[in-house]
């Protein structure tokens, strides 16, 4: 069965957000948009990844998660749509009723595999993954965020536009996505990227390795922005939701509570700041994500959309 889902040139929109003083103008990917169901970077970590396991012959994709993982919705739907079979293995209880992103990963056909929290982090251990494998079938296993080599070749193709921008900006997890924008780019831009984790700076050392494994010297210069994780991954504030209420409003435009509303909120901080040179011309990227918003509108009794 061919690989259809990723077929596309996966040329996204770029559009103008608004002008600030100093005549620095913000734009935006809309990698959210590159397909209905496989949303943002997680398409594009993907799309070297299962064109592998089917090169390899593989039936199933096993992959690991948190509950309200946007990387393990998206494998289950990219898995679905190539005719794989998947495995999510899923850090801690499942809790029933199932969260609306893990019953769609099972709408998808994807079967969910409870790990307690402690077994979970030898998810990368030689042993633990051939012990899964023979509980769950021999499968091609991506790791927790999707972030590998081939995930870094995918990524690498969002910067494979014609224009060029002094800065590109994005939400930070593994830094996956980070490692393929500084494979790509060149000395024209700086990369700015914003953790979504507390602890922030241990992250540079994970993107250094990512780069080294890779062989990649960036000639970007790039930079890590910890001071907008609003508390911790998934951690919400009060704040936080309003700023993502009125971009919204504003520019017509939903960001995701847990990646790409702290990017915003804090690229457009920076600017009001006088972080950024007059003339400045911004990317941030819009990475997706916006499947893990009904979840957190339950959990929290908010409404964003
Ligand atoms: C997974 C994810 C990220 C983080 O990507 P990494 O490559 O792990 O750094 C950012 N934004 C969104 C919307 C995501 O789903």
């Amino acid at each position: 069965m061919p690989l259809k889902i990723f077929d596309n040139a996966a040329a996204t929109p770029i559009q103008l957000i608004d002008y600030f003083d100093d005549n620095i103008a913000l734009y935006i990917k809309r990698e959210d948009l590159i397909h209905p169901l496989v949303s943002g970077n997680k398409w594009r970590k993907l799309k070297y990844n299962l064109l592998e396991a089917r090169r390899s012959g593989y039936d199933r994709i096993i992959t690991f998660g948190g509950a309200f993982s946007n990387h393990i919705h998206a494998t289950a739907a990219a898995a679905s749509l190539g005719g794989f079979k998947s495995t999510g293995v899923i850090r801690g209880e499942i809790v029933q009723p199932l969260n609306p992103t893990l019953q769609q990963a099972v709408d998808w056909g994807m079967e969910l595999v409870p790990i307690d929290r402690e077994r979970y982090r030898k998810k990368t251990d030689h042993r633990f993954l051939e012990r899964l494998k023979s509980q769950v079938g021999d499968g091609y296993i991506i790791p927790e965020g999707g972030t590998n080599l081939l995930a870094i070749k995918g990524c690498r193709e969002m910067t494979l536009i014609d224009e060029t921008f002094d800065y590109w900006c994005l939400s930070c997890g593994t830094g996956g996505t980070m490692a393929g924008l500084l494979s790509g780019l060149g000395r024209e831009s700086t990369v700015l990227g914003f953790p979504a984790l507390k602890g922030g700076m241990f992250l540079k050392k994970e993107i250094n390795s990512l780069l080294e494994a890779a062989e990649i010297t960036p000639q970007v210069k790039w930079q890590l922005i910890p001071d907008y994780h609003f508390g911790g991954y998934a951690r919400i504030t009060r704040e936080l939701l309003n700023f993502i209420v009125d971009f919204r409003n504003d520019y017509g435009i939903l960001l995701d509570p847990v990646y790409t509303g702290k990017m915003m909120y804090g690229l457009t901080d920076l600017i009001k700041m006088g972080f950024f040179p007059a003339n400045s011309r911004i990317l941030a990227l819009h990475t997706g994500g916006l499947q893990g918003i009904t979840g957190i509108e339950k959990k929290y009794g908010i409404k964003l959309k």
